[in-house]
């Protein structure tokens, strides 16, 4: 009889270290794990999203209110045990338009570099890893829109920002050890996190 193979799942926590490595590997500037259970939630995050009103509400596609709320994200936050906090960070040159592409193109960094942790993720054995990213989606120059009866262009790309879900990113990182620097002029941080 045929002997039926194990598949042997890494520890969470050396997982979570390896796909840290794995994130500076894939150009992060910094990643750091922490328990998924020092992820902060504040509501008021969110609330920001609609008070001053940004424009990318209610049309992104992977933006409120089309994505899960902080109570509903909090309820599954509860069942990860780990997070990979993921730093992507470049300098802004040139005029106002030129840093705006630049800082449109390291965000992109930052859903290759989440996505890529979450497709390994699955390859370790953790089929319910969740990467989040940060800001809207920009993986194309407009987005087809909520209210549009068209699907996304790239479908298992676009992750939604953390603070989209209601996770203050900036005391989630200090909680990982990363410090983020204020007021952004010369340099951009993306924050993303993978949820194991
Ligand atoms: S990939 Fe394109 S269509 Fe899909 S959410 Fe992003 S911007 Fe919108």
């Amino acid at each position: 009889m045929p002997k039926k193979a194990l598949v042997r799942m890494l520890n969470p926590r050396t997982a979570a270290h390896q796909l840290a490595d794995l994130a500076r590997s894939s150009g992060a500037a910094a990643a750091a794990v922490i328990p998924a259970r020092l992820v902060a939630i504040d509501s008021r995050v969110r609330l920001k999203c609609q008070i001053p009103l940004c424009p990318h509400y209610g049309h992104n596609l992977v933006c409120p209110p089309a994505v899960p709320s902080p109570r509903e994200f909090t309820q599954s936050l509860r069942r990860y045990r780990w997070a990979v906090v993921v730093l992507v960070a470049g300098r802004l040159s040139g005029p106002d338009e030129e840093r705006m592409g630049q800082a449109d193109e390291l965000a992109r960094d930052l859903y290759r570099v989440v996505a890529s942790l979450e497709a390994r993720a699955l390859e370790l054995g953790f089929p319910l890893a969740c990467g989040l990213a940060g800001g809207h989606c920009r993986l194309c120059p407009a987005c087809v829109g909520q209210r549009s009866d068209q699907m996304c262009r790239h479908p298992f790309q676009p992750r939604p920002a953390a603070e989209a879900l209601g996770v203050d990113v900036v005391e989630t990182a200090r909680r990982a050890g990363l410090e983020l620097t204020f007021p952004v002029s010369d340099r951009v941080q993306w924050v993303g996190i993978l949820l194991l």
